[in-house]
């Protein structure tokens, strides 16, 4: 086709119309990257059909055709463009977004000075903006112009730097930046057809020839590896005509240790209910199932059977996992089961790394990919399946860009795709299991535990009766040390959690009575002892634990609070017989190291663990027989309506994670608040319960499942401007509402009020909440507020949308 329509990789909703040279015609397709000119510049777009002709206006043809092979294929494109309307975010961006990163090619603008630049420089009469920009430029010859403006706090420096193009004081060029993520391309040796000339024959060489004829095709890399010198020795064997050395395309391999394959073992009578249930609808299409089971109870036996039916029939699987602490197990278990037809992507993965799983699934090598929140863009064409695990992870919701709930668009392909999505969890989201009342997802229930282990007993503990001698709270009470050294004396394995890391939490000046905070955040900054540092969490930003109060100067800081790093030095000092790791952030920030902890646990070389909720998910370590959970309220009191859920959902998995071998797991959980109704339905494992009593509170606040919300987050550093254009939002929101007629009393506009942290990174933070019942009506209000004239994009301040917010803060 001589036209297509391309979604250009750039802020801007629609779609736009180019020309292909006729020499470039047979290399254009759905899914393919094209280079085209925008504007000024050169960008990356993705073709999204073809066209036959263009009416109206010339179109501008394309540069180049940047893949030999589809990204995507076509069908994924309606895929691409419900979620670019539902989140009300640019076509070109979504796509962007479900690629692997580092496929993008576009022009950099760099800035520099000019030689009347710098004359007027040294003499007089520039303005103060002018030589600000001058002044920063020259020192580095050149810039990127990105750089320039984050630098030059100026609110006008868009026009300001046009002038000075004009006026010829800068000059501004463009460089082409290239992709990112690279092809890896290996030497692999063949048997020559017949040598030209003949050679001298070493021992070495002939040991090549003999190999390159036996196996007929060697890589460099596997000849290196029998004969160091290798490289060497091939260069004259291929100028003789006795081998050919060709370049082919490679697939790294991330998978590190090979797994044995295992054999299935027989379904319990439950799994095999829930595997029919499934099967006798898979010809009618779409079908959305909640398997709920509690930990234990073979949920990934039952996907796995699924799995197998599906790839059976020819067709692919999509199975999401939480962020990766959990992916190494299951994805163990699925390569154990499934070898090579599976494809891995998760975020420790290098940028190379993740493009090679890519294309082993765009060009049709594996048949499943499990992944981390990514996984549900993966390119295949014929999905049988989709299963998400532990639906009800917050790691599914991605909070930056593009900001999509994974599980929710598993819901989304699989309708469109006609094929059925199974969301597993022993603890549901409330969303997921309301959808299961009101009858939108069937129920697939595993009620007992595989082998009848029984739940572990739940005890729990009233912190407010334990004071140490100065009237102090003790972090750790005297049942749960108890219950910790009859453990350690049978041998066995501790968990400790707080979801809570550093050691000392809220620092206090004992003088003027305010806490220590970060110099750019509004939040209390954390000491880290092993550090010597008190660090802001929220930006990264260090003082020296020297530090003084930065109200008053007093260097009298009480180190208040407590993390999980106070806990494992209590927990040193108390049993100093026994063998200690901590699990968090700090300690598993270096690639490697959170393997090297677990498989330390796995090999009992520890027999106390610290750690926050990077525990909680989904292991399964045999010897743990005792769980404490050092304070089960922390997330009970955060601002955000969803507290109690994760609440629950987090102490029931942590709870879970106790007694999975033969001897039944015992877990103290210590509260301040031993009568609420989320701790009690915990302390019960009961999600019922939990369900019951949170659904009423849900639908009197008009919160989801019983609502539909949009966050809008406005955020910068003029803390004037920023509430000054959240009032403008807000306004527009509320005039266009008034323009509903009817519908009006449908929707409510909260806000703007400032966020509860009010500045993170320098940058002050307001909100809006727009609600309804009906996500069609919240979606065309705030579609419409963006489209209205009077809000233009207004320099230094940042406009984001949040469609079902998870993080209210
Ligand atoms: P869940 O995902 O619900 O927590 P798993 O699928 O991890 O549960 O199962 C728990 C354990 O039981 C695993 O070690 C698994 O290998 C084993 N298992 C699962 N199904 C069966 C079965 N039908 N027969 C024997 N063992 C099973
Ligand atoms: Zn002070
Ligand atoms: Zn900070």
């Amino acid at each position: 086709m001589p036209y297509i329509s391309v979604a250009v990789s750039l802020p801007v909703m629609k779609s736009y119309t180019y020309k292909v040279p006729d020499h470039l015609q047979e290399f254009c397709s759905p899914g393919v990257r094209v280079l085209v000119p925008f504007g000024k510049r050169r960008v990356t777009g993705y073709i999204l059909a073809g066209q036959e002709s263009c009416e109206g206006f010339t179109a501008k043809k394309i540069l180049d055709v940047l893949d030999d092979h589809p990204l995507f294929p076509e069908s994924e494109i309606l895929f691409f463009k419900w979620i670019s309307d539902y989140y009300i975010y640019p076509l070109g961006d979504v796509i962007k977004a479900a690629l692997p990163s580092g496929f993008d090619r576009h022009d950099v603008s760099f800035v520099s000075v000019t030689q009347k630049g710098r004359a007027r420089l040294d003499a007089e009469g520039l303005t103060p903006g002018e030589k600000q920009v001058l002044d920063y430029i020259l020192p580095k010859e050149s810039c990127s112009l990105k750089q320039l403006k984050k630098n030059c706090q100026n609110t006008t420096i868009n026009a300001l730097i046009r002038r000075m193009e004009k006026e010829d004081l800068i000059w501004v060029s463009s460089v082409l930046k290239k992709d990112g993520a690279k092809i890896k391309k290996e030497k692999f040796i063949t048997p020559g057809d017949e040598p030209t000339t003949v050679i001298r024959m070493s021992k070495k060489r002939e040991k090549i020839l003999a190999l390159v004829k036996e196996k007929q095709e060697i890589s460099l890399t596997g000849l290196k590896v029998i004969i160091p010198t290798a490289p060497a020795l091939i260069k004259p064997l291929a100028l003789a005509g006795y081998i050919k050395i060709i370049q082919r395309q490679v697939f790294r391999d991330p998978l590190g240790e090979p797994v044995e394959p295992d054999t299935p073992p027989k379904l319990t009578f439950e799994q095999e209910a829930a595997v029919k249930q499934v099967e006798s609808k898979f010809n009618l299409g779409f079908c959305s199932y909640l398997l709920s089971g509690i930990t234990g109870s073979g949920k990934t036996e039952v996907y796995m059977r699924l799995v197998w039916d599906v790839i059976e029939k020819g067709k692919q699987a999509i199975v999401l996992v939480p962020e990766i602490s959990l992916i190494s197990q299951t994805e163990r278990r699925f390569r154990a089961r499934f070898g090579d037809k599976t494809a891995v992507i998760h975020s420790s993965l290098s940028q190379g790394e993740r493009l090679d799983q890519w294309r082993k699934i765009a060009l049709k090598k594996v048949s499943i990919v499990i992944g981390t929140r990514s996984s549900i863009f993966a390119p295949f064409e014929n999905i049988g399946i989709i299963i998400v695990d532990e639906e009800h992870d917050t790691s599914y919701k991605q909070e930056t860009g593009l900001r999509y709930n994974a599980r929710d668009l598993a819901v989304v392909r699989g309708k469109m795709n006609a094929c059925p999505v199974i969301l597993g969890s022993a603890t549901p989201s409330v969303q997921s299991y309301q959808n299961v009342v009101m009858k939108r997802f069937e129920e697939l229930k595993l009620e007992t535990r595989i082998n009848q282990h029984p739940l572990p007993g739940i005890t729990l503990v009233d912190l407010k009766k334990y004071k140490d001698a100065r009237g102090y709270d003790r972090i750790i009470t005297p049942q749960l040390s108890k219950e910790i050294r009859h453990c350690l004396d049978k041998g066995d394995q501790a968990l400790i959690f707080l979801n809570r890391r550093g050691f000392a939490t809220s620092p206090l000046c004992m003088d003027c009575g305010k806490s220590l905070s970060c110099k750019y955040c509004d939040v209390t900054m954390t000491l880290h002892k092993g550090l010597n540092v008190y660090q802001c969490h929220f930006c990264g930003y260090n003082r020296s634990v020297n530090t003084k109060c930065p109200s008053c100067n007093s260097s009298k800081i009480k180190p208040l609070g407590f993390g999980t790093e106070k806990v494992e030095s209590m927990m040193k000092a108390m049993f100093p017989d026994a063998r200690l790791t901590r699990m968090d952030q700090d300690t598993t920030s270096r690639k490697g190291t959170t393997i090297k902890i677990l498989k330390s646990i796995r090999n009992r070389n520890v027999d106390i663990i610290v750690g926050t909720q990077m525990l909680a998910k989904g292991h399964d370590f045999p010897s743990i027989t005792l769980v404490g959970v050092i304070c089960a309220d922390l997330s009970l009191s955060l601002p955000d309506f969803r507290a109690g859920e994760r609440t629950f959902q987090l102490l029931a998995q942590v709870a879970g994670r106790a007694g999975r071998g033969q001897s039944r797991g015992k877990v103290i959980m210590q509260t301040y608040n031993p009568e609420h109704f989320i701790i009690e339905a915990a302390k019960k494992q009961d999600f019922m319960e939990f369900f019951q009593n949170e659904v009423p509170y849900r639908k009197a606040l008009m919160y989801p499942p019983f609502s539909r919300m949009i966050q809008l987050k406005i955020s910068g550093s003029d803390f004037a401007k920023v509430k000054d254009y959240a009032a403008l939002v807000a306004q527009t929101l509320k005039a266009l509402l008034e323009k509903k007629g009817k519908q009006k009393t449908m929707v409510q506009i909260l806000g703007p009020i400032e966020a509860s942290i009010q500045k993170i990174s320098s940058r002050f933070r307001w909100q809006i909440l727009v609600k309804s019942p009906s996500s069609v009506l919240v979606n065309s209000l705030v579609k419409a507020m963006m489209d209205h004239p009077k809000i233009t994009s207004k320099s230094g301040i940042r406009l984001v949308v949040d469609v079902d917010p998870y993080s209210l803060m």
